[in-house]
């Protein structure tokens, strides 16, 4: 205890000085008193000098006095190493807790109850085109101005999430939902959700073209079906009864391969890629030429480049069903008198190319990049008329790329077109010699 120790030391002093009285005089004595009393107080000041300068750098251990000041030091010096710990782990778990805000998969964005941002991460800079530190303590109702998200900010309670375009690029729909937590401090989360949005709006198309594409074909069948079922049997012909069989049988054939086709796309969804089977491309190259030539009836000159000793590691059903595909609609779209040039190659980095080129109608630019989506055509009727599905180049491409290639598309209005499907060299394979 300071106070005891000084005191003790006090009372000791004046005890001595009392005792040596007689044989000093009193003013001697006193005189001993008071030197006492002054080294006292010179030897405290030379400590609170020492500590008074030790506390300019707290992180350095305390001087190492004699006495009383030692507890006084000792204490503080812990407690302000416990201070300081505790500020290390607080700072630790801040941090902590700031990376894992940044590593989030979502945009967050931290606002004061007026709005104002205090923190964000990488993802809502990202999302909403936010500045930091510019525009840190700004108003996000001045950076997101869109009605829709100023009318959701001030409702009282958000239960909902909203979706927003994004302020930083119109093609970026988010979903956004704001939060209260802590002293009415807010939140905004940000959620990419352009890709789902895309998928939901093709999910939907693709709904409404398969019941467009049916949708014409029941309706004439149904009409035929109505006609005869009201018609007495001698008021038709034997020829028209023929000839109205005979549509009807063309609408039912078109349901079919409109469903077969539907069937074939959703079977190669359903796996993501190809088992690596050796596939024997002469053999199938063969059977779409079974094909093609029956339905060209000789209107076209065929030339075929087939390299037989290349083969392909993959599916034999799916890929014949897309070396097909591209012959027949070759002949499909290419006027009487045109010649159609099929190739089966070895390309320049080891892969194979198997292309289909024609000089028939041709297509004009600004449908290529559309052409392998499902249901698309560029002349509808043109396309009903020769029996196609609208599915034959999603199938193709699909199959192209189960087997790692892609489908190459290049064409020209009144010139031709080129069709190729290019594998890479991992499915590339010699074939088997079967001459022996
Ligand atoms: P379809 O069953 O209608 O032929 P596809 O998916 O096979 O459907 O082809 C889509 C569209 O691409 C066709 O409707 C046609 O307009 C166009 N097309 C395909 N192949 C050719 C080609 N060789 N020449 C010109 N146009 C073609």
């Amino acid at each position: 205890m300071v106070w005891l120790r000084n005191l003790v030391f006090i009372v000791v002093l004046a005890l001595i000085a009392r005792a040596s009285r007689h044989a000093l005089g009193n003013d001697s004595a006193w005189i001993f008193f008071c030197t006492g009393i002054v080294l006292l107080l010179h030897w405290h000041v030379l400590q609170l000098a020492r500590v008074s300068k030790w506390t300019e750098d707290l992180r350095r251990p305390p001087p190492v006095t004699t006495g009383s000041w030692d507890d006084l030091l000792a204490r503080l010096y812990k407690y302000h190493r416990s201070q300081e710990r505790r500020l290390y782990d607080a700072e630790e778990g801040l941090q902590g807790a700031v990376a894992a805000g940044q590593a989030l998969p979502d945009g967050v964005v931290t606002l004061d109850a007026g709005f104002h941002i205090t923190w964000c991460n990488r993802i809502a800079r990202q999302h909403l085109g936010l500045r930091i530190p510019a525009d840190q303590g700004q108003n996000l109702l001045n950076l997101m101005r869109a009605p829709e998200f100023v009318r959701y900010a001030s409702q009282d309670s958000w239960t909902e999430p909203l979706l927003v375009r994004s302020p930083a690029s119109n093609e970026r729909l988010l979903m956004v939902q704001l939060i209260v937590y802590g002293r009415r401090q807010r939140m905004v989360l940000t959620r990419d959700v352009t890709q789902i949005e895309k998928l939901e709006t093709t999910r939907r198309d693709f709904v409404a073209n398969v019941s467009h594409e049916l949708r014409t074909p029941l309706t004439v069948l149904a009409g035929f079906l109505e006609t005869l079922k009201d018609m007495p049997d001698e008021a038709l012909s034997a020829e028209q009864r023929e000839q109205y069989m005979g549509m009807m049988l063309e609408q039912a054939q078109r349901m079919q391969a409109i469903v077969a086709d539907l069937l074939t796309l959703s079977a190669l969804e359903a796996s993501p890629s190809a088992e690596p089977h050796p596939v024997c491309m002469r053999t199938l190259i063969e059977a779409a030429r079974q094909q093609a030539e029956p339905l060209s009836a000789g209107r076209h000159r065929f030339t075929w480049r087939i390299d037989d000793t290349l083969d392909l590691l993959g599916t034999p059903t799916e890929l014949g069903s897309a070396v097909t595909n591209l012959l027949v609609n070759a002949v499909r779209y290419t006027p009487e008198g045109g010649h159609i040039t099929i190739s089966w190659q070895r390309t320049a980095d080891g892969g194979a190319r198997y292309q289909v080129t024609d000089t028939g109608i041709g297509i004009a630019a600004h449908h290529l990049p559309r052409l392998a989506e499902r249901f698309y055509r560029v002349d509808r009727s043109r396309s009903r008329e020769s029996g196609g599905t609208g599915l034959g180049l999603a199938i193709t491409k699909h199959i192209a790329m189960r087997h790692d290639g892609e489908l190459q598309i290049a064409s020209e209005v009144g010139k031709g077109s080129t069709f190729a499907m290019a594998f890479p060299a991992e499915r590339v394979t010699v074939a088997e010699d079967d001459t022996a």
